[in-house]
């Protein structure tokens, strides 16, 4: 099989705190025979637990970039056993644009995996954490957040698993991680996702999406460090009690739980994050914006639940998600 072409300038297997880069060549009109630097940092001590977080997947989602160059900075070998691998822009150059792909193959990673040694840049990454970093980990946190498009009340998730003692696994990481929500997520596009990578390779996987909008709040940060402090204790990698306090569980049953626009145009969104809606609920509408006189596009809900993410924008196009509504447990 061939070799990436992505050299670590860590030791994985070092004790100690490094910081380094993951370099990936890329030859280009301004470097031609230039790299990629992709920052990380290896924490470790002794034997353990391995822990690998990792931000920016999408490079417009900030609570997990921001929350894990924190913990890069401030990581002490001393105070851990085990190892901790940060990787706060796995698409770098998606993180350097600020935005969803990567501006310079168009590349959405978390549509990549397992991605490929020979393809293109994205694709490259993807390979290297599907062969290299994924094989070194016991526990996988992948903090994501809505980005410009969606916006979320602050979650934590995990899937659905056909291995129920692994599944388990994920949910006791998902509530030990204490966002405000746990959400058993469905997916609709899982096959070429990181999660799903992670999650074959019997990894104990679990994501977040921490509200969105391509901003973050000081609320969405402190979720994003104290489930980082609180899944480093479960794994046993930190000592000390978890700090806890409620989250609401969440279940998305089915496809009911996602309403699409077909409609393009100005969105009045009608509910509110968190609000309770029943099925048929008035949820938002969508005005032509080319012409006066003409009635809006209604959208209602189709199940009864928690009004859990919405579209962000004022302007929306069909096919965009209008809003996700998902089941209290
Ligand atoms: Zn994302």
């Amino acid at each position: 099989m061939t070799t990436n072409p992505i050299t670590a300038t860590v030791d994985f297997n070092a004790d100690g705190v490094q910081h380094g880069f993951l370099k990936l060549p890329y030859s280009h009109d301004a470097s031609a025979w230039g790299s990629l630097m992709i920052p990380i940092t290896v924490a470790k001590n002794g034997g353990g637990a391995t822990v690998l977080f990792t931000g920016g997947n999408h490079g417009d989602e900030y609570e997990g970039p921001i929350a894990l160059f924190d913990l890069a900075n401030q990581i002490d070998a001393e105070t851990i056993s085990g190892r901790v691998i940060i990787v706060p822009g796995m698409n770098f150059p998606a993180l350097l644009n600020g935005s969803r792909t990567s501006p310079i193959d168009r590349g959405n990673l978390n549509r990549s995996f397992p991605g490929s040694a020979t393809g293109t840049i994205t694709e490259k990454i993807a390979d290297y954490f599907q062969r290299t970093l994924l094989p070194l980990a016991d526990y996988v946190v992948d903090m994501h957040s809505g980005g410009k498009t969606l916006e979320f009340l602050p979650f934590c998730c995990a899937h659905v698993l056909d291995d129920k003692d692994q599944q388990a696994r994920c949910f006791a990481a998902m509530q030990a991680f204490n966002a405000p929500h746990s959400v058993m997520l469905l997916e609709l596009d899982a096959d070429s996702m990181f999660d799903t990578a992670a999650e074959k390779q019997g990894k104990i996987f679990i994501a977040t999406e921490l509200a969105g909008g391509g901003t973050t709040t000081p609320h969405t940060i402190e979720i994003a460090k104290k489930g980082i402090r609180n899944i480093l204790k479960h794994a046993g990698v930190m000592q000390g009690e978890l700090e806890v306090s409620d989250s609401t569980k969440l279940d998305m049953p089915n496809e009911q739980c996602f309403v699409f626009s077909e409609s393009s145009g100005l969105l009045e969104p009608c509910v509110s994050l968190g609000e309770r809606v029943k099925t048929g609920d008035l949820i938002g509408r969508v005005f032509d914006v080319e012409r006066t006189g003409r009635a809006p596009t209604e959208y209602r809900a189709k199940i009864d639940g928690v009004f859990t993410g919405r579209h962000f924008p004022g302007r929306i196009a069909m096919g965009d998600i209008v809003g996700v509504i998902a089941v209290p447990m």
